[in-house]
């Protein structure tokens, strides 16, 4: 079975003080059986929660980096500062980077494989637009982010099924969407990575992922775990889906 992968994606929120309460009584909440636990907050806080998470079940990770390991790219972090800085975990492909800052699935790729070149596992995120998921072209999007995969690690991989649509709307997938895509997406990582890879892989649903939807979500037979965004900024909301995460999940 694979170890549910439950990630927080803190997105463009918060400050020193709260990623140290936060994680504090996050790593207080957790016990030895509880899912795997990212937590991703803003650059800035990164030092503060990779120093509060050591030798914790918090796991830390950055929300993308560039491509390169260093040259003139104002305003960007590459993977070995991250390595540097002591975080395991990217996220990489995000669809706000897609769709404010120009990320195409070519820098998607590039990032994907620098981050892995210097060491970090990846949260790899793809997925439809409405247009796209009304026009019948889910499977067609999904096949073409996902050739960004080809190559990569898949010891360091997860990959993240974020609908577009569902992602800070309130709209979650209906759990056999999330399901229908999530088995795509398995079937097609076979092809790219090798059918024992692909069978081992965590493909993690993110859009409106909240207490009240997560364990009909979690329970799908292909969704492996989740990337939250909006209610990973409240500690009890956030421990509350990681409790809905199938398995032995002590968690307080
Ligand atoms: C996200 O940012 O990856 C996300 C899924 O956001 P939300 O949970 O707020 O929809």
């Amino acid at each position: 079975m694979r170890r549910p992968l439950i990630a927080a994606n803190w997105k463009m929120h918060g400050t020193v003080e709260s990623v140290q309460h936060y994680l504090e009584e996050l790593i207080r909440r957790l016990g030895p059986g509880s899912p795997q636990v990212v937590v991703c907050p803003p650059y800035t806080l990164l030092p503060v929660a990779v120093m509060v998470a050591t030798s914790s079940a918090v796991e830390v990770g950055a929300q993308s980096c560039h491509w390169e390991d260093k040259g003139a790219f104002t305003g960007e972090i590459s993977p070995p500062m991250l390595v540097e800085l002591g975080v395991p975990w990217v996220i990489v492909g995000h669809s706000e980077r897609r769709q404010y800052f120009g990320e195409t699935d070519a820098t998607a790729a590039a990032r994907a494989r620098a981050a892995q070149r210097a060491g970090l596992s990846v949260i790899f995120c793809l997925g439809e637009t409405l247009f796209e998921r009304e026009a019948g072209d889910t499977f067609a999007v999904l096949e073409r982010q996902s050739t960004a995969l080809a190559g990569l690690d898949p010891a360091r991989l997860a990959v993240a099924y974020e609908p577009v649509w569902a992602i800070g709307t309130g709209r979650n997938a209906a759990p056999e969407q999330a399901q229908e895509a999530h088995a795509f997406l398995r079937l097609r990582l076979v092809s790219l990575l090798g059918d024992e890879p692909a069978r081992g892989l965590r493909i993690l649903y993110g859009g409106s992922v909240k207490a009240d939807n997560a364990a009909v979500l979690l329970a799908q037979p292909d969704v492996d775990g989740a990337l939250v965004g909006g209610a990973s900024l409240d500690v009890e909301a956030f421990s509350a889906i990681i409790r809905a995460a199938p398995g032995d999940s002590r968690v307080g």
